[in-house]
């Protein structure tokens, strides 16, 4: 992106050096997520051009910097939307690296991201990769992937609980593998009859159509959900399942859906609450990898060259990709 609102160009440039504390990481793959069109469209503040978007990414480490401890040339790495933050200031202190008030690095937005044969990083955004992932089918986990994952087991839900995932898209596809594999008893939730094979093949008990039913209610007959994970970008179709929500449930909310509007009646009678998710670290990032790698989660994903990148970019766009876009910078998967 030279600049805010312009097209994706491929350009030639030299290969950068990592600076003390940073690596250089020869990239396999990136996922292509909603979230570059912050970069393209100069709505996240602050960004300067040109910048390469991209924080779905795998790669190999190919030099390090000055005072790199714990990482060498030749480890695969993911590196995903957090890609550093001050360590001093309260919220870190507090743990809450997310919401670092001095210097929280994004990836693809405060330094170049993965839409390249190489880029750059601080070492805290490093996430191990394990062998038996390959990069271009996993490389969305590093941002749809971590963000359901992590949502998910940091929501008060425990196994054999009712978790509903609403959306079967790109997160939600993954969010129907992570509640199954985590032992919730997983209720996907999408408008149409035809998502219903997927979402049970996915691993979801039960479906519900929302067109044809109330998920609200079809959720109370199943005795109230736990936590629904919201993944749609509907602002309605999230706030009609709430009253869904068994007493002390939780709302969570990771589709970015604009203003909610909530009942204040369903929220007091049963004790309920909406609560909002971010991503996460680079060691949520490394146990979503792991995890998925131990229980067969998958990614599916439609795999562009990066010289196809502005089509890639388009196909996510669109809303109709089935369900996350992977540029395979590497060409690993091409013949
Ligand atoms: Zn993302
Ligand atoms: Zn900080």
């Amino acid at each position: 992106m030279a600049k805010a609102g312009g097209p994706l160009e491929l350009i030639e440039r030299a290969i950068p050096e990592p600076q003390p504390g940073w690596v250089r990481v020869k990239v396999d793959a990136c996922g292509v997520c909603h979230s570059d069109s912050l970069v393209k469209e100069g709505h996240w503040p602050g960004i300067e051009y040109p910048r390469i978007p991209g924080h779905e990414v795998i790669g190999v480490i190919d030099a390090v910097g000055r005072d790199v401890k714990g990482w060498e040339v030749g480890e695969r790495v993911g590196i995903g939307w957090h890609g550093g933050n001050c360590g001093y200031c309260d919220n870190c202190r507090r743990g809450d690296f997310f919401a670092c008030t001095v210097s929280l690095l994004i990836t693809g937005i405060s330094f170049d991201g993965g839409y390249a044969e190489y880029l750059v990083a601080p070492t805290i955004a490093l996430a191990k990769v394990p062998n038996d992932l390959d990069s271009v089918e996993s490389a969305p986990l590093l941002c749809a992937g971590i963000t359901t994952f992590n949502a998910l087991r940091n929501s008060g839900a425990r196994p054999g609980d009712t978790v509903g995932v609403l959306g079967i898209g790109g997160l939600g596809h993954l969010g129907v593998q992570f509640a199954a594999k985590m032992g919730f008893n997983t209720i996907a939730i999408a408008r149409g009859k035809d998502k219903e094979p997927l979402a049970l093949k996915l691993g979801a008990h039960h479906y519900i159509d929302s067109q044809e039913k109330n998920p609200a209610a079809e959720l109370n007959k199943m005795g109230g959900a736990k936590v629904v994970i919201a993944t749609v970008t509907h602002p309605g179709a999230m706030t009609a399942a709430l009253p869904g929500l068994a007493p002390n449930g939780v709302l969570m909310v990771i589709g970015a859906a604009g203003v909610l509007s909530v009942d204040s009646i369903a929220l007091i009678s049963g004790k309920r609450s909406v609560q909002g998710w971010y991503s996460g670290t680079s060691i949520d990032s490394q146990d979503t990898l792991q995890f998925s790698a131990a229980n067969g989660v998958q990614s599916m994903n439609e795999v562009f060259p990066l010289d196809k990148a502005p089509e890639a970019y388009e196909r996510m766009m669109s809303g109709k990709a089935r369900f996350r876009v992977v540029l395979d910078v590497a060409g690993r998967q091409r013949s």
